[in-house]
């Protein structure tokens, strides 16, 4: 089963059920602000949908009780090649972010706004709604080349202010000085559709966009709501026989017995040692390895590195070469421990996220898995016989 789902009981209270093209603005789209408009964002407990899974509320009084003038950004550049939930929304409900983007504009007292993407088509979408309704603010879209540290909301002030899409040190953090030196609220595209979407239908649903991909089974983008559990989205596109899921993408965690009892929920998946991330997930099918997995992830993220900071150009291509050795049962006596000491030593000592992510992946599988990796202490592995490929080809997943 391939294709776009809704969960939710009732059509309507999630953002697949919003009208979208110019219904979207008969349907009383781009009301004025509502007086308890963060109020109700608190009550919802929304957070983040582009990964780090921060408060929406505090990151909007962070930008709003700054002083001088406030610009916010809508960041629809979506590394992680296991997601699309961002550009579906960019090319499908352009009118509920750039609504979701003004309302955070008014929660902000923010005087300028812009749209952040890559995908040429999403670029297009975003083009046709402003010329069909100004959100009352200008509004300017950046396009951005597509990698995997695009996104992060440093490269993202970096980009706009017309550099290079790197990210760079914090502090500061966008919400202390970002585009221009302004303080700046960064909001994945999602977080702000909910926003408008709580504007809208106070009684808007609990729920997550995920994209469901992986070995054996179909690629789907699901709307689900919060609770639900993972084996019923496995169950849903065929991926019920997979013995273990990498979950929130390569930013993600290895998970392998008790996946299927695991709900989506960002709180109750901490306390289970997961992370929901951007909602990517992806299932290890009876063909798949998870050490296989794991290599080619580490591949991509060395791949992708940016090359800015010495540990991380080193650290990620050293993990990544120390795990592919373990997995061909090349590793010596030493191999083991001294992933167990990067995994637990780099993160954090990177400008940005991606050597955290690396050493994540290896962490999880090392903790998750010892079994498999003691089974691979000699060579014998069809899955990890294959070459890994380090362009991400595994974990991508076409747009439905
Ligand atoms: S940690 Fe890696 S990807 Fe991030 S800025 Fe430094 S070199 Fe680039």
């Amino acid at each position: 089963m391939t294709g776009v789902y809704s969960l939710l009981p009732e059509n309507g209270t999630g953002l697949l059920g919003v009208p979208h093209g110019t219904e979207y603005l008969a349907a009383g789209g781009y009301a004025p602000l509502a007086d308890d408009l963060l109020d109700r964002i608190d009550a919802a407990r929304l957070r983040g949908r582009g990964g780090a899974g921060f408060p929406a509320a505090v990151k909007l009084r962070a930008v709003r009780d700054a002083t001088g003038p406030r610009v916010v950004v809508a960041n629809g550049e979506e590394g992680e090649p296991g997601s699309v939930k961002d550009r579906w929304l960019l090319r499908h409900r352009p009118h509920t972010v750039l609504d979701g983007l003004r309302l955070a504009a008014a929660l902000t007292d923010a005087e300028r706004g812009y749209v952040y993407v890559s995908d040429p088509a999403a670029e297009q979408a975003v083009r046709r709604a402003l010329g069909e309704h100004g959100p009352g603010l200008p509004v300017d879209v950046v396009r951005t080349e597509h990698t995997y540290v695009a996104g992060e909301e440093s490269a993202v002030v970096r980009r706009i202010d017309g550099g290079p899409a790197l990210p760079t040190a914090k502090p500061p953090r966008p919400f202390e000085s970002g585009v221009g030196g302004a303080p700046t609220l960064v909001a994945n595209v999602e977080t702000l559709a909910r926003i408008a979407l709580l504007h809208s239908r106070p009684d808007a649903a609990d729920a997550y966009l995920v994209t469901l991909a992986g070995g054996g089974g179909g690629t789907a983008l699901v709307e689900a709501p919060a609770g639900t559990l993972l084996k019923v989205l496995a169950d849903l596109c065929g991926h019920g026989r997979s013995e273990a899921v990498l979950l929130g993408g390569m930013f993600g965690r290895l998970y392998g017995e008790g996946w299927r009892d695991l709900t989506l929920d960002h709180d109750g998946l901490r306390d289970a040692g997961a992370a929901l991330g951007c909602g990517a997930l992806h299932f290890l099918g009876p063909e798949d390895c998870p050490v296989a997995v794991a290599v080619e992830a580490a591949s991509y993220l060395g791949a992708q590195s940016a090359r800015q900071c010495g540990v991380c150009v080193s650290g990620t291509g050293a993990m990544a070469k120390a795990l592919a050795a373990a997995a061909r049962g090349e590793g010596d006596a030493d191999t083991l421990p001294q992933l167990r000491r990067w995994s637990s030593r780099l993160p954090g000592r990177g400008a940005c996220a991606l050597l955290d992510a690396a050493a994540r992946v290896v962490a999880t599988l090392l903790d998750r898995f010892p079994d498999v990796l003691d089974a691979h202490r000699s060579p014998g592995c069809a899955a990890c016989a294959r070459p890994a490929p380090d362009d991400g080809r595994r974990f991508t997943v076409p747009l439905p």
